[in-house]
């Protein structure tokens, strides 16, 4: 029996169809394309080719040992049941003396941290805890892709600021330029992904002042925090007058090599985190318990080992870059993060082609820079989170085919 029988009709003559449609607020929110990268990754490795992979965003070192056996050790103790949706209270507490010690956030406190699926998880609640719809963020470009999708599922827009000319024409200036009755908030990346660029001290103040001028929240992301090679990393919630229009997000993803484990964190005050109490709670009542516990003995590695890994990290870049430079790549030294973003002309003016030359003649993996926003047209991402000897070996490629 058709359904069209029994329902009223409401002036469409085919209800099949239009209950077979998608939510409105989902039509325009896009799918990433680094998915097209990775699937032609695989099909060329299926295909019995070696491919240099430089498209990745995952750290090259496994997670360490004492890591997985917390969560081994959480399981056999039975810490399995329902955690308080926010966070099991130690990792909470650990991380607030982690963000008073090592952020300068002075005057944080348990009840500002909330655990979350990881930075993406901690993002996706901070953007549905602000925006309301037809609001716009002002985010800096070249962008982590997924930041205007998760904009747009608010039903907001994303407003983009190019990163070069805001460094080159002062932070303040080109913000306000871009800057409408509509603006409600600025997504602050450092280090950046994926550019490296890591913005100074004097730039934070400069968008902290801005926001404070203009009363906008900062959505700040430092998820490579703990990867910075020249200068500093400076959370822009620890300036005078920050903390109370920040959400901060964080992840275990990259300093610990926890990409597959999804946890990580946001700290915010009120009203923000009520927002972010109830998205958790109704998106994922929490992370998995035994997660928890290995993060919590995340929290332990001594500090010497997160340096000794960003050297390790240093040495990857200086190879890469200096490769790149070699052969005639046009490229500014990253500062931070884990990426070069060379221009892609010594390959191709449009870096879709670039890629896809790069991978069909060198079998080298990397990104469309215009994967990242207009602002990246011209440039290819390539990820150096990998072994020494995979850098020199793509490097070589690369050579001998161009
Ligand atoms: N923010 C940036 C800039 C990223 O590059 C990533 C991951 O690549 C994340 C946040 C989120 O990482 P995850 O969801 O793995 O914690």
């Amino acid at each position: 029996m058709s359904a069209g029988t029994l329902l009223p009709d409401n002036g469409t003559s085919n209800t099949a169809k239009t209950s077979a449609r998608l939510a409105k607020r989902l039509e325009h929110v896009g799918f990433s394309d680094i998915v097209k990268v990775r699937n032609r990754v695989m099909e060329l490795r299926a295909s019995g080719h070696a491919v240099h992979a430089f498209h990745g965003g995952e750290p090259f070192f496994p997670t360490a040992e004492p890591i997985k056996q917390a969560l081994i050790q959480a399981a056999v103790e039975d810490k399995t049941k329902y955690a308080p949706s926010s966070g099991i209270p130690a990792l909470r507490k650990a991380i607030t003396e982690k963000l008073r010690t090592r952020n300068q956030m002075q005057d944080v406190s348990v009840d500002d941290v909330i655990v979350t699926v990881g930075g993406a998880h901690a993002l996706w609640v901070s953007f549905q805890a602000v925006l309301d719809a037809g609001e716009e963020v002002l985010i800096f470009s070249p962008y982590w892709t997924p930041i205007a999708d998760m904009v747009r599922a608010a039903e907001a827009l994303p407003v983009f600021v190019p990163t070069e000319e805001a460094r080159r024409e002062g932070l303040a200036k080109t913000l306000a330029k871009y800057t409408t009755p509509a603006t409600r908030a600025i997504y602050y990346n450092t280090p950046q992904n994926p550019s490296g660029v890591v913005f100074s001290r004097t730039e934070a103040q400069e968008t902290a002042d801005f926001a404070q001028a203009h009363d906008l929240v900062v959505i700040a992301d430092e998820a490579y925090e703990d990867l910075v090679y020249e200068g500093e990393h400076v959370s822009i919630a620890s300036l005078p007058g920050m903390a109370e229009r920040t959400i901060t997000t964080y992840t275990f993803s990259k300093s610990y090599a926890m990409t597959g484990w999804r946890i990580g964190y946001a700290v915010a005050k009120e009203p923000f985190m009520t927002g972010l109490k109830k998205l958790v709670l109704y998106s994922t009542n929490g992370v998995t318990t035994m997660v928890q516990y290995a993060a919590l003995s995340a929290m332990e590695t001594p500090l010497a080992d997160l340096y000794s890994r960003r050297d390790e990290y240093r040495r990857r870049r200086d190879l890469l870059v200096n490769g790149l430079l070699e052969l005639g790549f046009e490229c500014t030294m990253p500062q931070g993060a884990f990426y070069a973003f060379p221009r892609s002309n010594r390959i191709h003016a449009d870096s879709r082609e670039a890629a896809a030359l790069l991978l069909d003649k060198a079998h080298a993996a990397t990104i469309p820079g215009v994967v990242f926003g207009a602002e990246g047209e011209g440039h290819l991402r390539f990820g150096y989170a990998t072994g020494l000897e995979e850098i020199s070996a793509g490097l070589k490629a690369i050579q001998s085919a161009f």
